[in-house]
């Protein structure tokens, strides 16, 4: 079983694998293999996966075989396990925990040579709904914090041998830093004036416009003031809402619409970039000491774009300053030309 280690220098949490699964040479440099010619998520290749945990299907279809547009499977190699206890303990002055956790397979169509933003709306909005119905079900397991939603696409995005169109989903004993970071900026904010800083920002930025993206009844897509990346974007919900699973039916279409609209301006303005795209969603709620109050009120879910125009160099990873040489007003004009819109 994979370790979960705690970084007493920085508090990261770090997943370490088991030490006797590897050999020094699985980590030779090899270049990227094309696509393989099997593909377990192809439809028709149910069996080579680990049985689904959820699927949309045709009526009348039997799981585990064909007739699915969205299906979800455990990873067969994952990085945390569903079975066992969390075992919190310390070693020496250093803290940590068995890997426990689930690491899912969100196939978003049976078709292998599609792209999420190729999909039609309503194709979307059944990976959503997907997203939604995993995050309610690990909800239920109590010793998972996080749900982490996630999506490399592209080569360099980390789809390095299988390219068929795929989320992938971790839940988590623990809050990631990153996301802990950003609970406590909108917690720091909400206590100095009682307002949520997200919905301040889309405020802004839905009156200034420079940096607006795309907009629809529901949502609204825009280049962060601050990116890190070159044509970064951050998609919010109009309406505050703290909990990427309680929003509506009809919430959930106009996210796919603005969805599908971003990743296709990104095709079309760029090419078949690689981007990686996250869900940032408050964790889960367990009343427990030194858990605030105020979350609902304070934190507003969204999601974050980040195409990969070039590599995170050693500057980046040593300093946690990023340099983007594309401001992302150009970058919002590029993708959203402010005089045909
Ligand atoms: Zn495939
Ligand atoms: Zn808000």
């Amino acid at each position: 079983m994979s370790q979960m280690r705690k970084d007493v220098f920085t508090g990261r949490w770090v997943i370490v694998a088991e030490t006797d699964a590897v050999q020094p040479t699985d980590f030779r440099f090899k270049p990227f293999r094309r696509d393989t010619a099997f593909c377990p998520f192809c439809e028709t290749n149910e069996a080579s996966t680990p049985p689904e945990v959820f699927a949309i299907r045709r009526p009348g279809s039997m799981a585990n075989g064909p007739g699915w547009s969205v299906r979800v499977v455990p990873n067969s190699r994952p990085h945390l396990r569903i079975e066992g206890e969390l075992g919190r303990r310390g070693e020496g002055f250093h803290d940590l925990m068995n890997g426990i956790g689930a690491h899912e397979i969100i196939a978003e169509t049976p078709r292998h040579d599609r792209s999420l933003h190729e999909l039609t709306p309503e194709e979307i909005s059944d990976v959503i709904r997907a997203y939604v119905a995993r995050i309610a079900d690990l909800e239920r397991d109590e010793r998972m914090r996080y749900v982490l939603i996630f999506k490399n696409h592209g080569e360099g995005a980390g789809a390095h041998t299988i390219f068929h169109s795929i989320s992938q989903l971790m839940a988590l004993p623990v809050t990631p830093r990153s996301i802990k970071t950003k609970l406590m900026m909108a917690r720091d904010y909400y206590a100095q004036k009682e307002r949520c800083l997200y919905c301040d920002v889309l405020a802004e930025e839905l009156n200034k416009r420079r940096r607006l993206v795309a907009e629809n009844s529901d949502f609204a897509a825009f280049a962060p003031f601050a990116s890190r990346f070159p044509f970064e974007l951050c998609v919010l919900p109009k309406s505050h809402n703290s909990a990427f699973s309680r929003t509506s039916d009809s919430e959930r279409g106009s996210l796919a619409h603005i969805l599908r609209d971003i990743l296709q301006k990104l095709d079309s303005t760029l090419g078949r970039l690689p981007y990686s795209l996250s869900l940032q969603d408050r964790p889960f709620v367990r009343p427990r000491k030194g858990y605030w109050r105020t979350i609902e009120a304070d934190f507003h879910w969204h999601l974050e774009i980040l195409p990969q125009v070039f590599r995170v160099t050693g500057f980046e990873w040593a300093s946690g300053f990023f340099y983007n040489p594309v401001p992302p007003e150009i970058a919002a004009q590029c993708l959203a030309p402010r005089s045909a819109s």
